[in-house]
């Protein structure tokens, strides 16, 4: 018989350290609580038991609830089971994921493509496969958390460029560096902006790196579906394209495409897709049946860009300051944590939900309501967002317009 061990003394409790620790994210107001929504990711729902109007959904085209999606989901279910049971390496690999691999690598133009159980992953797994110890990254000032963690996991030297400046990453890259690497998201995901793809082009051409963009938010929004380099002219010069199915394409998991070899060198090095189960089959049914959808119903993309329009024009109209754009994702900064609590409030009262955005996600004094459209949103809906923040300024002074 194993002896037992002794059970920890309650005064030696460990993680001691973590009442203080949450009373000091507290006291700088940035301790979050979980909203809690009882119905799915759709323009119209109940949030903590009222109904409000959302515009903080990444379920751009409204694909989560197509019945063709359900139906490709609930058929997979059906037919391959619940869970994929082992790593793509072992005994997880289905035909399922290679048929959506076929289907993103025809949506990005490349040869190949490599599914991930999350974006998340998927920019882990690259960005360490690719770069190590001794090499150079130029990573964007507002580059995604995930693309950050990714660098450091990567152990390879940092260079943060100041955002969206071309000639600075230039000048980082100038430095040496065994592999260098130039790393973006192409459409930001808390300002809403687009990379200057085709200076970064260039500036990977000059300095011989790795070009990859993470476009989370541009795939299935910008060129056509496509995504920002299509939107830029450039897709055939990204070296690694990074996605998500989780956002525009209803479902959940993330790809790299790119080169046969560069898929080959990822299926065999990148240990996210090494060692973690192999996403499960409804998930890549769905979204397998999104990016057909997507093509089917191509008046998804328009409708969710004119919804953005009109929500910017909207927003500016009212007074607010809004950064120039046209993806679905429109912030309004507001400063610092108590201001954007307010105004999320202000804006809630009104029945319309719209998450704020507070350090670590945006840096400090910047933070936001940021607010993003569907292609599901009716105009009158959008209208009913633009008017719930004209009457939230009027009663709150934290939501009139900063000084630039
Ligand atoms: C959402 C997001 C990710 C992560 O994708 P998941 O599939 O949600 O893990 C990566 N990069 C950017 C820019 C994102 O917005």
């Amino acid at each position: 018989m194993t002896e037992r061990l002794p059970l920890r003394a309650p005064a030696a409790d460990a993680l001691a350290y973590l009442g203080p620790e949450l009373d000091r994210i507290r006291a700088a107001g940035r301790h979050r609580t979980l909203r809690r929504f009882e119905g799915p990711a759709e323009p119209a729902t109940t949030m903590d038991g009222r109904e409000v109007l959302q515009f903080s959904s990444n379920n751009y085209l409204g694909l989560a609830t197509h019945p063709d999606v359900i139906a490709a989901a609930q058929q997979a279910a059906a037919a391959w089971g619940t869970g994929a049971g082992g790593s793509r390496l072992l005994s997880g690999g289905m035909a399922l994921h290679r048929d959506l691999e076929a289907a993103l690598s025809e949506l990005k133009g490349t040869e190949d493509a490599v599914v991930y159980a999350s974006g998340y992953q998927a920019n882990l797994g690259a960005v360490q496969a690719l770069v190590g110890r001794d090499d150079l990254i130029a990573s964007d000032a507002l580059n995604h958390a995930s693309l950050v963690d990714a660098c450091r996991l990567s152990r390879a030297n940092v260079e943060v460029y100041p955002h969206a400046d071309a000639g600075a990453a230039a000048r980082a890259l100038a430095r040496t560096g065994r592999r260098r690497m130039l790393l973006t998201d192409g459409v930001f995901s808390m300002d809403g902006d687009e990379a200057p793809l085709a200076d970064l082009v260039r500036v990977a051409n000059e300095t011989g790196a790795i070009l990859m963009v993470d476009d989370a938010h541009g795939t299935g929004v910008l060129g056509g579906g496509a995504g920002t380099a299509t939107a830029h002219g450039v897709a055939d010069r990204i070296d690694v394209h990074m996605g998500t199915l989780s956002k525009a394409l209803a479902s959940q998991g993330g790809f790299i495409a790119g080169s046969a070899k560069l898929c080959d060198y990822l299926r065999n090095v990148s240990r996210p897709f090494i060692f973690s189960t192999a996403p499960s089959p409804p998930a890549m049914a769905a979204a397998l049946a999104a990016i057909q959808v997507m093509h089917r119903e191509s008046d998804r993309v328009r409708r969710l860009l004119e919804n953005a329009d009109r929500l910017r024009r909207g927003l500016e109209r009212v007074g607010l300051r809004v950064p120039a754009g046209r993806t679905p994702i429109v912030p309004v900064v507001v400063g610092g944590e108590t201001e954007a609590m307010a105004a999320m409030k202000a804006v809630e009262a009104r029945g319309v939900y719209v998450g704020a955005v507070r350090p670590p996600t945006v840096p400090p004094g910047s933070c936001r309501l940021r607010a993003t459209v569907m292609a599901t949103h009716t105009p009158a809906q959008v209208d009913r967002c633009i008017d719930a923040f004209r009457s939230a300024t009027e009663a709150l002074p934290a939501l009139s317009p900063l000084e630039a």
